[in-house]
């Protein structure tokens, strides 16, 4: 290529090394890419020698020699050949290479191979791994919801301006396939990622001034959810960090569209569950809760709910586990009022089964679908919640993250429960059991009959639901 054509710098190239991001610019000749060659070769401490008379370059990795000619797209490594996309140019006095350079040439003898980012811009040398990340965006009339998956923990600065939310992630090496993701939507006009020498950051921009927003950090997933609101909620300035729970693991499990909920309330009929003032039970308020929660789940979630019973009707464990599992629903959620003699704490708390892992668990492992019916027809009823343990989990993190922000004062140190609870371990879909408050408790037997206090409990198990679904559902 003759001198003097003409060279544009565009993005830069981002290079991260021992906890530093430097970059290089990016020249583009003739739409095509190049990588400054010695600029790079420097960062990587390689001797070498060039001559623009002579058209050369030699680069010395350990005993391997590298031999670039310019004007050529085949490079010489030590006997081999190797050929780029493009040929090697001089522009400027700059010798540039295609960045394919990096993969096909350098990673072929160096020791130590540079990581190369999905967009081919983003380059990691020394040890370490990238963060990649994965952007899903859940539209919804009042609500978008941004889901921001990690592949490893990552500490964010949230920070908010005008129509806008930045998470910065500092100088952790993070990785995008994307700049832009090209979402727009009625609340968000654009989510875009730059990485520039001063910044890694997501930027979210809202599509008017008036909207809210909420970030919540699930940190057992590595994920953070975004949420943007037309409504104003409760909002905080930090993120929210849901306690992890050991064990709690990938939320890929079981995604697909939901068509069906089961809400199941407490006990019924002579089992009256625990006694909260005269005449009132605990049966009578989980049914209260229930009818409440599906009347807002019916409007805002939009598929099929089913309560197990809609009357003061005695149901055994197994009917309330059949009427799910026949459904077949996609998500059960038992509601009822704790009772504990701890007159001093009225905490609401969610529980997951405690099933013990099958003997055998390659039976469990088929993934051809006719085989998965039949695994499902055979796995013993009462193991059927364990294929759904992460997932379940996952919905437990969240709920009782939610539950600790409006039912517990904002305790957020309260986890989620695991009990071997037999109703939980024979559905075959997420379950959890929810305990609200403590019924022995003196103030709670008056807040509990509020149908404000109700009112709340729904509305925290709706917005739970709504991330978790943002999570667990296919577009
Ligand atoms: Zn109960």
């Amino acid at each position: 290529m003759p001198n003097g054509t003409s060279a544009i710098w565009t993005a830069d190239f981002i290079i991260y090394q021992k906890q530093a991001k430097k970059v290089l610019p990016k020249v583009s000749i003739e739409n095509q890419i190049y990588l400054p060659l010695i600029e790079f070769l420097q960062m990587l401490d390689l001797p070498y020698s060039e001559s623009v008379s002579a058209g050369s370059v030699n680069i010395s990795v350990g005993k391997s020699t590298i031999k670039l000619a310019k004007d050529r797209a085949i490079v010489q490594v030590n006997e081999a050949t190797v050929g780029l996309l493009a040929p090697v140019v001089v522009a400027a006095d700059r010798w540039l290479v295609s960045p394919d350079f990096v993969n096909k040439v350098l990673n072929r003898v160096l020791p130590e191979k540079i990581v190369i980012g999905s967009s081919g811009s983003r380059f990691l040398i020394g040890p370490g791994s990238f963060n990649r990340f994965e952007v899903k965006a859940v539209a919804g009339p009042q609500r978008s919801t941004i889901v921001i998956q990690m592949t490893a923990p990552v500490e964010v600065e949230v920070r908010r301006g005008e129509s806008k939310v930045t998470l910065a992630f500092g100088n952790t090496p993070i990785d995008s396939s994307k700049e832009d993701y090209q979402y727009k939507d009625e609340l968000v006009n654009s989510i875009t990622f730059e990485d520039s020498p001063t910044a890694t950051q997501l930027v979210v921009q809202f599509a008017d001034k008036a909207l809210q927003s909420k970030v919540t950090r699930l940190s057992s997933q590595n994920v953070y959810l975004l949420e943007v609101t037309r409504q104003a909620s409760a909002t905080t300035s930090e993120p929210e960090d849901i306690i992890p729970q050991p064990g709690v693991v990938g939320i890929t499990q079981n995604r697909r569209k939901w068509h069906h909920i089961t809400i199941d309330a407490g006990h019924g009929g002579t089992d009256r569950g625990a006694l909260i003032k005269q005449n009132l039970f605990e049966k009578d308020v989980t049914l209260v809760i229930a009818k409440k929660l599906r009347w807002v789940l019916q409007s805002t979630v939009g598929v099929d709910i089913a309560l197990t019973r809609v009357t003061d009707q005695a149901l055994s464990l197994e009917e309330r586990a059949q009427a799910a599992n026949s459904a077949p629903s996609d998500l059960f959620l038992s509601i009822h009022v704790g009772n504990w003699s701890h007159p001093n704490e009225s905490n609401s708390y969610v529980y997951v089964s405690k099933v013990a892992p099958l003997e055998d668990s390659t039976t469990e492992k088929k993934e051809d679908e006719s085989e998965k019916l039949a695994s499902i027809r055979f796995v013993p009823w009462e193991r059927a919640q364990l294929k759904f343990l992460d997932s379940s989990s996952s919905l437990a993190e969240i709920l009782q993250g939610e539950m600790n922000h409006t039912l517990n004062g904002g305790n957020y140190s309260l986890t989620f429960r695991h009990a071997p609870l037999k109703l939980l371990s024979s559905l075959a879909m997420p379950a959890v059991l929810l305990e609200i408050g403590n019924a022995s408790q003196p103030q709670f037997k008056d807040r509990i009959n509020d149908p404000q206090f109700q009112n709340s409990v729904a509305m925290t198990i709706v917005t739970a639901l709504e991330k978790f679904r943002s999570l667990h559902e296919r577009p």
